[in-house]
């Protein structure tokens, strides 16, 4: 049996981290108590499968990490939280989940996004996260599928790889799982290669994730989705366009119609999120504006209002986040905002019917007809080359353990961090000899 000390000792040792997003490092929300430990199998972000291909191909893994989880928190439940529109799988997962009564699947409605996980806490437990809070104050554990997969294998093997769907513009849609380090070049090959000129990646997902251009960048351990699209894709051109041209348009069209608040996933939750405000906030000096770009604060940063809600196709949550960032740089938070009332959020109760459906978003998207299965493809590719970011996490980077010109195996630890520093170890993710290390650390076969 694991305690919980014992559990975040050897996760942290393997460098398990949030699979996606910013890379929350697992072993501090395994060393918090906790009443219900979730599993965010929602993957709303369109197009990307890697999490219901994971549980497909590994369901007992994943199902193992839940587990070790529960008994390391003193979670008494663990729950499975999957979009119904995947009936094979929920099949699939039940059967995997017989004779657990511990563990159950929650079944959720297909929209954008159902995988917030503040949106996830509410839908499982109906409660509602502390405003500036985190999961773990409504007394929950939230996960995604290929982190608790990480967890599950942690006493064996660090994590050396990652798992992600490529898909969008490329020959063969599919899920790889490859060395951490591969390049998005090689990822992109392996899925049949560009079926059009002048492709980007959008790494990370259509509403979340960022454009990349150039495609030697390495994939990391949060590395979850590459959406190859063409240079002049709307949705691309779009997302380059840029903080001045965004604060442009925004001064000059934005008629505060408070469409895109009126659709915000978090205050239909109840909390005081108001991008429409934010927007208002551009007409004014920049000490002025302060005070309107508080209403950006609370902002998951999901885009729904800047890529589906406004009828103008304006880009306020682009503007939210950079709200946030200057905001940051001046030291305001949440803790210290006059917003912030301690007043508890309460759910709209027109919430149910402002769920904004995946399909209608992927159309708004122009992303429609690249819908396609992409499986996972199980051979195991041996690169010639990775490269291993020293920075793959929240908290501080990797510092390197090795030198160049060192002989290194897959799993020794080439990057560390101080016990008393929040961070993980990178691991070697191929044999092979130590090249360069830079911010990275680069290792030839
Ligand atoms: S939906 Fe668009 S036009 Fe309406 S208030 Fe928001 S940013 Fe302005
Ligand atoms: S990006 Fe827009 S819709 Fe999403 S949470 Fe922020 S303000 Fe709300």
């Amino acid at each position: 049996m694991a305690g919980s000390g014992d559990l975040a000792r050897r996760i942290r040792r393997a460098g398990v981290v949030g699979a996606g997003g910013a890379g929350f490092p697992t072993y501090v929300k395994a060393s918090s108590p906790a009443e219900t430990v979730i599993v965010n199998a929602a993957e709303c972000e369109p197009l990307l499968q890697k999490d219901q291909e994971i549980l497909a191909h590994f369901a007992p893994d994943v199902i193992g990490g839940l587990e070790l989880l529960m008994e390391a928190t003193g979670a008494a439940k663990g729950v499975i939280g999957i979009k119904k529109k995947h009936g094979e799988l929920v099949e699939h997962l039940s059967r995997a989940l017989k004779g657990k009564p511990a563990l159950s699947l929650k079944l959720l409605e297909d929209y954008y996004p159902a995988g917030d996980e503040f949106c996830l806490v509410y839908e499982v437990t109906g409660r509602l996260v502390p405003q500036g809070g985190i999961p773990i104050q409504a007394g929950v554990v939230v996960n995604n599928v290929e982190t608790l997969y990480n967890i599950a294998r942690a006493e064996k093997t660090p994590v050396v790889d990652t798992f992600l769907t490529v898909t969008g513009a490329v020959k063969s849609p599919c899920t790889l799982r490859l060395p951490v380090g591969v390049s998005i070049a090689e990822a992109v090959a392996l899925a049949g290669g560009p079926k059009a000129k002048d492709c980007v990646a959008l790494d990370g997902g259509a509403m979340m994730g960022k454009v990349v251009s150039d495609l030697s960048q390495p994939l990391t351990k949060t590395s979850g989705g590459l959406i190859l699209l063409p240079k002049e894709h709307p949705l691309i051109r779009r997302k380059n366009a840029g903080r001045a041209s965004f604060d442009r348009a925004g001064k000059s069209t934005c008629d505060q119609c408070s469409l895109c608040t009126e659709l915000c996933p978090r205050y239909l939750l109840g909390y005081d999120v108001q991008p429409h405000k934010v927007m208002r906030g551009l007409l004014f000096s920049t000490a002025d504006r302060k005070s309107w770009s508080q209403w950006a604060l609370l902002c998951c940063e999901c885009k729904l209002c800047s890529l589906f809600s406004c009828p103008e196709s304006l880009n306020p949550g682009d503007i939210c986040v950079f709200a946030k960032g200057d905001l940051s740089r001046e030291k305001v938070s949440w803790k210290n905002s006059p917003l912030n009332r301690n007043r508890p959020p309460r759910a709209h109760p027109i919430r149910p019917w402002r769920k904004v459906p995946v399909s209608q978003l992927k159309a708004r998207l122009g992303l429609a007809d690249y819908e396609a299965d992409a499986p996972l493809k199980e051979e195991a590719y041996a690169p010639k080359c990775v490269r291993i970011p020293l920075k793959q996490h929240v908290g501080v980077p990797a510092r390197p353990v090795v030198a160049v010109g060192q002989d290194v195996r897959r799993g020794d630890v080439i990057g560390d961090v101080a016990e008393a520093e929040l961070g993980v170890p990178v691991h070697a993710s191929i044999d092979g000899r130590v090249s360069r290390i830079e911010d990275f650390i680069e290792i030839q076969a």
